[in-house]
């Protein structure tokens, strides 16, 4: 216990030392060494930890944290992005504040995840922009385009007219259609594969075996460090365990991916079979995208909720515009485009139209640098752990 509080002393008095940067022997490819001030706040809870090891196994993180002595820039990035923020070892842990040693972990990652997405965005200006605006940058993004493209439509053929059965491409033609989103959704892949690829330049994981790959892409999908290390879930708003989180997570991805499925298959029945949309109400596309539609409405709603109750202590209170920003276009995602579904064969099916649409452009403009970027480097860096735990470890100190 001393020989711990003496660490915790040496680790907590390093920030102190130079508030604004710390120089450390770090392996960091390409943007110098030096650490910032959050960074240097989760290298002094890491090396308390390190002391403690209390919370071994309640995620990736501890027993990654076991692997080192000292914490470089992709280290800590690399351990933030494999913190779920699942917020077991704040409840858990004896020194978390109001002890005098203050130890954080979850808000300590979370500051330092946030500055990751700015660092390793492309191009950085937008992440900066997203990073500090998130919430106001999203609607105002999706009500321009959404206006934009009613605007057009008023001046080509008039908001409301006649039912048209649902035939999109009477209002917008389906090449016009094509070319804007597949220039936004290139452009967003391109931005996040970039960001992707710098985040694994720096973690340097080495050569993936498919065990590995298998491994991280299971607990990637099954979110499986957001059950809290013993299966009943994640602290949200106080000590009790909630496995809502974890779920609501889940309807988001599967409810995004169902309605990307859906276009896929609505693509698939254009090029190859020739036949055009509009789909009927139980065909392949229209069966999945309303499925995905009401997974993306209850998975943001219920992340929202929890947001809104979520104890302070656990996450950072400067990313809630970030966080906010995205769940809000998926909110709108799904609600424009159940509301259009509902209103297809209506007069008002133009407008219903152009706003999905500015929604969605709104939506895949801004994925690079919100939240949804915290999918892509917590992958990796999952994958990184995968990797990493079948290596041997170089500290050679027995069981740890
Ligand atoms: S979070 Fe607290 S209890 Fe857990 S390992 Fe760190 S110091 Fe120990
Ligand atoms: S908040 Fe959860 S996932 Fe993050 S380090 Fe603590 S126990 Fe691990």
């Amino acid at each position: 216990m001393r020989q711990l509080e003496t660490l915790a002393r040496e680790a907590q008095s390093f920030p102190q030392a130079a508030p604004a940067m710390v120089e450390q022997p770090v392996r960091w490819h390409g943007r110098g060494a030096a650490l910032s001030t959050d960074e240097a706040e989760v290298a002094r809870v890491m090396q308390i930890c390190n002391a403690c090891r209390y919370c071994e196994g309640f995620c990736a993180v501890f027993p990654a944290m076991t692997r080192r002595l000292e914490f470089g820039k992709a280290d800590l990035n690399y351990l933030a992005n494999l913190c779920h923020n699942c917020g077991a070892c704040l409840h858990a842990c004896q020194y978390a504040p109001p002890h005098e040693f203050a130890v954080n972990v979850p808000q300590a990652m979370a500051k330092v995840r946030l500055q990751t997405y700015t660092e390793y965005a492309f191009p950085a200006v937008l992440g900066k922009l997203y990073r500090r605006n998130g919430l106001a940058l999203s609607l105002a993004t999706a009500a321009g385009l959404a206006l934009f493209l009613a605007l057009t439509v008023m001046l080509t053929g008039g908001l409301f007219h006649a039912p048209m059965a649902g035939n999109f491409y009477a209002v917008f033609p389906h090449n016009t259609l094509a070319l804007m989103f597949g220039a936004v959704f290139g452009f967003a892949m391109l931005a996040l594969g970039i960001g992707a690829a710098r985040f694994w330049r720096d973690v340097s994981p080495g050569a993936a075996s498919g065990a590995a790959v298998a491994e991280a892409a299971h607990d990637a999908l099954r979110l499986r460090y957001l059950d809290g290390g013993h299966g009943k879930g994640c602290n949200n708003a106080d000590d009790a365990f909630t496995l809502w989180r974890r779920r609501f997570h889940h309807f988001t991805f599967y409810g995004f991916m169902l309605c990307f499925a859906a276009t896929c298959v609505a693509t698939l029945y254009h090029y190859l079979l020739g036949q055009q949309a509009p789909y009927p109400f139980w065909s392949a596309p229209v069966l999945l995208g309303t499925a995905g539609g009401i997974g993306l409405l209850i998975g943001p709603a219920g992340l929202l909720w929890l947001n809104l109750k979520r104890h302070p202590l656990q996450g950072d209170a400067a990313q809630k515009p970030m966080d906010r920003g995205f769940i809000a276009l998926l909110l709108l995602t799904s609600a424009t485009g159940l509301a259009l579904l509902a209103g297809r064969d209506t007069g008002a099916m133009a407008l219903l139209l152009a706003v999905h649409l500015g929604v969605v452009m709104a939506l895949f403009l801004t994925l690079p640098y919100g939240k949804f970027a915290h999918g892509v480097y917590r992958s990796a860096a999952l994958l990184k752990w995968s990797i990493e735990k079948r290596q041997p470890d170089k500290l050679r100190l027995g069981a740890d």
